[in-house]
């Protein structure tokens, strides 16, 4: 029999989890709260792409969706560093062609997500935003934006795809059914953007994600398909040095960025008005103990498990989040074994993504200017040129073997770190590290990897 589904957020997870759901037989209605993106434009300044790697991009080819998506995903072969005003370097991603990141606009992916989803008979309700829930009744509240009306749908079963700030999760907490913290971070985001040149080309190496590491706060921008940039600075919220609180008043803003970011203010003629009107955005891991009400309620992507973006996986875990129940779903005949199922098997690993997401804010801002991360990066790659399948650098683990579960890449990196600590102590060049000595810890310190598909 199908189920009447009750679906929360026409983000991107919303629309690729609906799909996944009608394709199993069941009747999806996605309550979305802000208007149909294909039709309207959305504000500018609420990050305008992300990166997919290869969770996300097994997620969406499993799911079928590669032949529409393609044309819109902009290839990303490594990191441009720009140390100094003209000094750069180029630090390639992983050593095969394919390990590559996507760049893609966020409505562009969610719109291709919404056609795909209703093509598969998905119906949406844009404007309809999900006021509260009583799951003794089993029932949810959702006003209409448009005249202000509520109305009731039901639980059998409704999944918040929300986001971070979810309203089906507030409802559970209020109802003492989860409890529900954030550990918000210090720094906070605004976008800029950097428009095409004159000649419709790209201002930047376009098959790069740039960034600007500057110790304590730092500039990306990621290549958008039109040839244009969307440029995030990531920032201290409040302070006396620079922090987004200082920096209120845009001619001091331009001065500082002036000094910091000078390869780049150039490329942003509109910044004094951008850095004005654009919002700050909030930034933090949060944590939630429950997330799901027996077979009624599930939480999903951002809305269970938000982190920060500096692994760039937020979106691609949610897409894993959204393989996961399809697959729990293929075994578990009810919602409530499958939901149980899905949040046992995610728990440990989204706890771990989370880790590793905070931990990579401090490499991108920081550590990428360090030579002894730039000798151990380099001899991480080494180690995995004469260990294939046994020594594969942490970031490659999580962004290029979707196969390889977060927590297995956190406990393999933390015994690679070892290595490479042990043997950059007193090592400052490749040539000088014992080789023989590392290759026997790799050997002895780590089994082989799973071959994708064990
Ligand atoms: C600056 C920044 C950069 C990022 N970069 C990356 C990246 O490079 N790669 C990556 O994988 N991830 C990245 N992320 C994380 C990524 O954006 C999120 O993990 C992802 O958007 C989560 O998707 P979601 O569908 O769960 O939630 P959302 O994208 O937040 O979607 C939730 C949807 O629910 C709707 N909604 C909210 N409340 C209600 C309500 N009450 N009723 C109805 N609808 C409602 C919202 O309007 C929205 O459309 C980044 C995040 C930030 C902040």
């Amino acid at each position: 029999m199908p189920d009447e589904v009750t679906l929360l957020g026409a983000g991107c997870t919303g629309p690729l989890l609906g799909l996944l759901l009608a394709r199993r037989g069941h009747h999806v209605t996605v309550y979305e709260r802000r208007p149909d993106a294909r039709r309207v434009p959305l504000p500018a300044g609420r990050s305008i792409n992300l990166a997919l790697a290869a969770r996300g991009i097994s997620a969406l080819e499993r799911a079928g969706l590669m032949p529409v998506l393609e044309p819109i995903l902009v290839p990303m072969a490594g990191r441009r560093i720009h140390v100094g005003r003209a000094a750069t370097a180029f630090l390639p991603y992983g050593q095969r062609h394919e390990e590559r990141l996507w760049s893609v606009g966020r409505a562009p992916l969610s719109n291709a997500l919404v056609t795909a989803a209703e093509e598969a008979g998905v119906t949406f309700r844009f404007r309809h935003a999900c006021r509260g829930a009583d799951f003794e009744r089993g029932i949810v509240h959702v006003e209409n934006l448009e005249d202000g009306r509520v109305e009731t749908c039901g639980m059998d079963p409704v999944i918040g795809a929300d986001g971070a700030g979810s309203s089906l999760r507030d409802a559970m907490v209020a109802a003492g059914l989860a409890a529900a913290h954030e550990d918000p971070l210090d720094h906070a985001y605004r976008e800029l953007s950097i428009p095409p040149a004159a000649d419709g080309g790209p201002r930047l190496e376009p098959d790069a994600l740039h960034i600007w590491p500057r110790g304590g706060f730092m500039l990306i921008a990621l290549p958008n398909a039109d040839h244009s940039f969307t440029a995030t600075l990531f920032l201290a919220r409040t302070g006396p040095g620079a922090s987004f609180e200082s920096l209120g008043d845009p001619a001091a803003a331009r001065d500082w960025f002036n000094s910091e970011f000078g390869d780049a203010i150039e490329h942003m003629p509109d910044f004094d008005a951008e850095f004005s009107a654009n919002p700050v955005g909030h930034l933090g891991t949060l944590f939630v103990d429950r997330w799901h009400v027996d077979g009624k309620a599930l939480l999903i992507g951002d809305a269970a498990h938000a982190i920060v973006p500096f692994h760039g996986q937020g979106l691609n875990c949610a897409f894993e989040d959204c393989m996961r129940l399809d697959a729990v779903l293929e075994q578990q005949g009810d919602w409530s074994g499958a939901f149980a199922g899905f949040e046992a098997t995610r728990r440990e690993d989204t706890r771990a993504i989370a880790r590793m997401a905070l931990e990579n804010y401090v490499e991108m801002r920081d550590t990428v200017r360090d030579p002894r991360f730039a000798l151990q990066k380099e001899l991480s790659l080494a180690l995995e040129r004469r260990h294939p399948g046994r020594f594969v650098p942490r970031y490659s683990m999580v962004m290029f073997h979707a196969e390889l579960p977060y927590s297995v890449a956190e406990r393999r990196g933390a015994i690679q770190q070892r290595i490479l600590d042990e043997a950059t102590t007193t090592a400052t060049r490749l040539e000088a590290i014992d080789w023989e000595r590392v290759d026997a810890e790799v050997r002895d310190r780590l089994a082989p990897l799973p071959a994708a598909g064990q």
